[in-house]
């Protein structure tokens, strides 16, 4: 059986205060699922010490598809492994809308994130009116063709893959895709890695995110094609956190 993952994405969220606090409150000593977060860029040294004793990967939100120069502002893949950072983020909802990032770029940091050795969260979903129009697959089979294009046909890049869907309409609104809806998203989502991209499927970690917290994780953790959750809102607090890990951490159910 897959390992379980919880995945915190703090977004631009937490101060030294806030991330002193969240440590205090964590526990997650008896957690056996994979505990990751991303921190602002400028707490990755800070959540670096700070976890020390626990095991918890930190990673970077985003990074730029260059390796250095005049590129102010952002953060290099380099500098995100140089620190002792594991993993990042690239295609996240938040930086498609707001930042217009589109297929080539994404496609250029994905493969840039793992040449220099980053673990690669790979985000894609569909908005509602891609939903209720009936191109939740069409939406997701582009994002990840375009997206995840000429990926490299080796056994170590395919180990730094894992894949979020994350569909628009759930993220930071409360509204969680429902157990089956989320289920047959990833469904899908493996199916094409293999079919379209011949990417072996079955062993590349598939998260959910979208509105998880403690009380609706079990549910949609339990699913079978589901490995873990990518969480926003709910992973800035120790304590839920914690109770995130320790659902992620139970033999489920299939
Ligand atoms: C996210 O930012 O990736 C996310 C899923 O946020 P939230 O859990 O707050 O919906």
């Amino acid at each position: 059986m897959r390992k379980k993952f919880i995945v915190g994405n703090w977004k631009m969220n937490q101060n030294r205060e806030s991330i002193e606090h969240f440590f205090q409150t964590l526990n997650i000593d008896s957690a056996t699922c994979e505990t990751w977060i991303a921190p602002q860029a400028l707490h990755i040294p800070l959540l670096l010490e700070k976890k020390a004793k626990k095991q918890i990967l930190v990673g970077a939100q985003d990074i730029n598809e260059n390796s250095n120069g005049a590129f102010t502002g952002e953060n290099a893949a380099e500098a995100v492994l140089d620190l002792g950072a594991t993993f990042c983020l690239v295609g996240h909802s938040e930086r498609r809308a707001i930042y217009k990032e589109g297929h080539d770029l994404l496609n250029k940091k994905l493969h840039h994130a793992l040449k220099v050795g980053l673990i690669t969260i790979f985000c894609v979903g569909e908005t509602l009116e891609e939903r209720n129009n009936g191109m939740t697959e069409a939406v997701l089979k582009n994002q990840l063709t375009k997206g995840l294009k000429d990926f490299p046909n080796d056994e170590l890049s395919a180990a730094r893959l894992v894949i979020a869907y994350e569909p628009v309409w759930a993220i930071g609104t409360g509204e969680v895709a429902s157990p089956e809806q989320a289920e047959e998203a990833h469904d899908f989502i493996r199916k094409t890695l293999s079919t379209e991209l011949d990417l072996s499927g079955e062993h590349i970690p598939l998260l959910y995110g979208g509105s998880v917290k403690p009380s609706n994780a079990e549910s949609l953790l339990c699913q079978k094609n589901i490995d873990g959750a990518l969480v926003g809102g709910a992973s800035l607090k120790g304590e839920d956190y914690s109770q995130l890990a320790e659902i992620a951490s139970k033999p489920m159910k299939l």
